[in-house]
């Protein structure tokens, strides 16, 4: 097995005693990472989820749940589509308790377990890790001798790894970029636009082509970077951990003083020959196998992603010497400070009793939807007409969803105010497709008289389905003023 010392010189971030980003040089450039993967429990661990995740991923569009893809967001038709249940636009109050759920979520699982989602299941992770970088390692070699050939002159040698390592990078992320795009597609529809030409499907193409750039460009060269620079979860970090949170952390009061040092000069601490020191021997297998770059000796930092490679580094060296696993470990800051760690907090159970609510909210919401939505609204332009009779008419629109899995049709009726009529433009009555939405406009004609009191007067319309069910809707229709 290589050891895991390396010489300090080794590492550009000893160079810069500075405070500055693990990923930047002094001169503000970037500096390249070569983290060396430490295949402890954990990565096993991680890798074996990563793939599962990976098939999830790609499994959902094609996976079939009541007719229908079991994710589907189709943008185009706007329905949302989620294990069996598909959502429109005029979802909005369970959208609206949808994504008070996923946010709660969010900070329950962050609050309890720290960043577990970025090292263990967001896809920039799962795929940089445990897809590209393997690649490359592969076509490339191992991380010293990575950076001895970039850091080199070009040769034939050089170019056909990087050339092939490409190519491969480029057939990966197509393949990404086109399991991405059938969520918002549909996977017929992908596959119907795979086999046809470009030129009929010009927009499908540069979707495609832009979507498979993006994923070559974050995969192959941005990476750590989209952690440590662009997404935004690592900027709520610090507000939704607190000192009970589970963190990977160093434990300084096992590991100092740290003092670099071989296991017979251990020994010779342990025999009482020598003064003690710290359990760290300051070999830096930690900050070498860390995919942001940073020392978690520093303390918490935003930049960490909580991967758990510097927990299996630390544990090979710690074999190594024949001291305890768990000098870096999975903890909390009071468990560091000798203080019990509480699960129950009062942040904790707000998000639990709000998590909860929701989630019986949105299933109650769900599960008492009716068949059909419906709803009625003013054409945009004149709010009434004055007709050479003298009745007063105001055009409406009305829409139906069908959220069931067969066809109707339905008809509309004014039944309130008295004497006023309905003229629909079209025949009645109107059809509309399994999932599908139906429109109709039409003109409430209504007497002069019904805005003697008021310059508004409300009506009843009735909307009947052909199964026979009944809805009735309330407008306020607008009219002269006295
Ligand atoms: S914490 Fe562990 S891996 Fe890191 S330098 Fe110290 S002994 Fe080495
Ligand atoms: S400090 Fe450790 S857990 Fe955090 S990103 Fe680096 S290797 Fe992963």
């Amino acid at each position: 097995m290589a050891s895991n010392f390396v010489p300090a010189s080794d590492l550009d971030i000893l160079e810069s005693p500075e405070e500055i980003l693990s990923t930047l040089t002094r001169d503000g450039k970037r500096r390249w990472l070569y983290p060396t993967p430490e295949k402890g429990r954990f990565w096993h661990q991680r890798r074996i989820l990563g793939w599962a995740l990976i098939a999830l991923f790609v499994a959902l569009p094609i996976v079939r749940i009541n007719g229908k893809p079991a994710v589907f967001l189709d943008v185009v038709q706007r329905e949302f589509t989620f294990f069996g249940f598909t959502f429109y636009p005029t979802d909005t109050f369970l959208l609206l308790l949808f994504g008070i759920a996923a946010l709660t979520s969010i900070a329950l699982l962050t609050a309890l377990l720290g960043r577990v989602w970025c090292g263990w299941g967001c896809p920039q992770t799962v795929y940089l890790e445990f897809v590209f970088r393997p690649i490359e390692r592969l076509i490339e070699g191992k991380e010293h001798v990575r950076k001895r050939r970039n850091e080199g002159p070009w040769s034939f040698d050089k170019a056909w790894r990087k050339a092939l390592k490409w190519g491969v990078y480029a057939v990966f992320s197509i393949a990404v970029a086109h399991v991405f795009v059938s969520y918002i597609v549909g996977w017929e529809s992908l596959l119907d636009w795979m086999t046809g030409s470009p030129f009929e499907h010009w927009g499908f193409f540069v979707l495609m082509a832009g979507t498979s750039a993006l994923a070559l460009f974050d995969f192959g060269f941005f990476r750590e970077q989209m952690c440590t620079i662009v997404c935004p979860y690592a900027r709520f970090q610090s507000v939704l951990l607190d000192e009970d949170s589970m963190i990977v952390s160093y434990d300084p009061n096992r590991g100092e003083p740290r003092s670099k040092r071989s296991k017979k000069t251990i020994e010779q601490e342990e025999a009482g020959l020598m003064p003690s020191k710290g359990d760290c021997i300051d070999c830096f297998a930690c900050v070498r196998t860390c995919p942001t770059g940073i020392d978690i000796r520093d303390g918490l930092q935003m930049e960490c992603i909580a991967c758990t490679q510097c927990i299996d580094a630390c544990d090979t060296i710690m074999d190594r010497i024949g001291k305890p696993r768990g000098l870096i470990r999975y903890t909390s800051e009071h468990a560091l400070e000798d203080q019990p760690t509480r699960i129950a907090r009062p942040r904790t159970v707000l998000y639990s009793v709000l998590l909860l609510a929701v989630t019986v909210m949105f299933t109650v919401a769900l599960t008492t939807r009716g068949a059909y939505d419906v709803e009625v609204g003013r054409v945009t332009g004149m709010p009434f007409t004055e007709l050479p009779d003298g009745q007063i008419a105001n055009r409406v629109r009305f829409r139906v969803q069908n959220q069931t899995t067969q066809p109707t049709a339905f008809s509309v009726e004014v039944i309130a105010p008295e004497g006023a009529s309905l003229r629909v433009g079209g025949r009645q009555p109107i059809q509309v497709a399994p999932r599908d939405l139906g429109r109709v406009e039409a003109f409430v004609v209504v007497p002069r008289t019904a805005f003697s009191n008021a310059a508004q007067q409300e009506a009843q319309f009735r909307v009947v389905f052909e199964d026979g069910h009944e809805e009735t809707l309330t407008f306020p229709l607008l009219g002269p003023s006295r």
